[in-house]
C-alpha cells in the first residue's frame, strides 16, 4: 500500500466503513500544495477493494494536475465508495460518507462523480460543508462543454491556422452531459457535426436539433474530420485506434482519453495535435472550485476563458521544445506541484 502511494507521491489515504449502512469508502489526497484538495466521488461496484484503492489513486493524483493547470487554489483528491450489492438506504449512506468527510477537517472538498448524484451530494451536505455539486449549487457539464468549446478554437487556431470554426467537420463520440452541450455550442458556430453515442436516442436528438450526421460507434474516430471531440469514456485513444484516426487534431471532454503516455507520441508523429484532456476539460472543477468559494458566475466564466490561452501557451511550448503538448502539460503541473 505504501509503496502504491510513495509511486503516486501521494500526501494521504483515508478509509472508513460503517457496517449500519454498508459504507466502504476510500479518501485519497494527493497534494495539497496549492490548497484543499478537491474531487469527485466515485460509487462504483469495484472486483476487489485494491482495485477501488488503484483508482481514487490514480484519479486523486489527475485531479492534483487538473487543478494546478487550471490556476486554482485546489488541490487534489478523489473519492471512491464501493457500491454494495444491495443497499437499503442511499441516503443513509451517503449521509454517513458526509460524516466521513467532516472528519477530515476541510482537507477533502467532494463533488458528483462517476455513479452519484447532487442528491447524494444534498446527503453529504447534511453532514459537512465541504461538498459541492449539491442540488442548489449546480450541475458543472455545461461548464466543462463551455470550456473545451473555447479549447477547441484555440486548437484549431494552432493547427489550422484559424479559430473560426464555420464549416469545420468536427466528430463528437459521446452526446451525455456535456458531449450534447459541446455539440450546441458547435453547431451554433456553423460546424459539419458527426455524432455518435451508446444510446441512439442521444444520436437521433442531436440529428433532428443539430442537423449532425449520425455514425455508427465504430467508425466515429476514424471518421475523416478536421478534429475529433472524445466525449465518452477514457482509454479512446490506443495502440489499436491510434492508427485509424482521420482528423488533424484531438480536442475533446473525456479523462484519461490516453491508453499510455507512448500514445501522444505517436498523435505527435502522425501530425495530430492533441489537447491534452485535463487542461481542456477543466471547466467543471473550475466551476465547483470558484463557486465553493463564492465567486459570482460571470467571475467564473471569465476564468473558464482562459482554458483557450493555456492550451495556446503549452501548444506554443510543445512547439519550441519538440514535444508532445499532454508531456509539456504534465511537466509544468509538475512543477506548479512541486515548487
Ligand atoms: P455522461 O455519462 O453524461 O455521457 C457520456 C456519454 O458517452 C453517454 O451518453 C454514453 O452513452 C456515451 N458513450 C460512452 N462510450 C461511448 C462510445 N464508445 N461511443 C459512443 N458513445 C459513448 O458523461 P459526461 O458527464 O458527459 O462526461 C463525458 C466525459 O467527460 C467523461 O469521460 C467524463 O469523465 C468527462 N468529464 C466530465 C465532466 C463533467 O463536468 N461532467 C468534467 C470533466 C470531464
Amino acid at each position: 500500500m505504501f509503496a502504491m502511494m510513495e509511486r503516486a507521491r501521494l500526501e494521504a489515504l483515508h478509509l472508513a466503513q460503517d457496517p449500519a449502512t454498508g459504507l466502504q469508502a476510500i479518501i485519497a489526497i494527493h497534494n495539497t500544495r496549492l490548497g484543499p484538495a478537491l474531487g469527485g466521488c466515485r460509487y462504483l461496484a469495484y472486483p476487489d477493494t485494491d482495485s477501488a484503492v488503484r483508482d481514487a489513486i490514480r484519479l486523486a493524483q489527475g485531479m492534483s494536475y487538473k487543478a494546478a493547470l487550471a490556476g486554482l487554489e485546489q488541490g487534489g483528491g478523489k473519492a471512491v465508495i464501493i457500491r454494495p450489492a444491495h443497499v437499503d438506504n442511499r441516503g443513509a449512506l451517503f449521509e454517513a460518507f458526509g460524516r466521513m468527510i467532516e472528519s477530515l477537517k476541510g482537507a477533502y472538498i467532494t463533488a458528483m462523480d462517476s455513479g452519484t448524484s447532487s442528491a447524494d451530494m444534498d446527503c453529504i451536505a447534511q453532514h459537512t460543508q465541504h461538498v459541492t455539486s449539491t442540488t442548489s449549487a449546480g450541475d458543472p457539464s455545461p461548464h466543462t462543454a463551455m470550456g473545451v468549446y473555447a479549447g477547441i478554437r484555440a486548437t484549431a487556431q494552432a493547427r489550422l491556422g484559424s479559430s473560426d470554426l464555420e464549416g469545420l467537420r468536427i466528430a463528437v463520440q459521446g452526446l451525455g452531459n456535456v458531449g450534447f452541450a459541446l455539440a450546441e455550442q458547435l453547431a451554433a458556430a456553423g460546424v459539419e457535426l458527426f455524432v455518435s453515442d451508446l444510446d441512439p436516442g442521444r444520436v437521433q436528438l442531436a440529428v433532428e436539433q443539430l442537423g449532425a450526421h449520425a455514425v455508427s460507434n465504430e467508425a466515429l474516430l476514424s471518421t475523416p474530420c478536421e478534429i475529433l471531440a472524445p466525449c465518452g469514456l477514457g482509454g479512446v485513444l490506443n495502440a489499436q485506434t491510434v492508427g485509424t484516426l482521420h482528423c488533424a487534431a484531438v480536442a475533446g471532454a473525456a479523462n484519461n482519453q490516453l491508453a499510455s503516455g507512448e500514445i501522444a507520441d505517436e498523435l505527435e508523429a502522425r501530425g495530430i495535435l492533441y489537447a491534452p484532456d485535463y487542461v481542456i476539460n477543466s471547466g467543471g472543477l473550475i466551476y465547483v472550485s470558484l463557486q465553493h468559494r463564492g465567486y459570482e458566475l460571470p467571475a467564473i466564466t471569465a476564468h473558464l476563458a482562459q482554458i483557450g490561452l493555456r492550451l495556446t501557451d503549452i501548444y506554443a511550448h510543445a512547439q519550441a521544445d519538440k514535444h508532445s503538448p499532454a508531456r509539456v502539460a504534465d511537466r509544468l503541473a509538475e512543477r506548479l506541484l512541486c515548487g
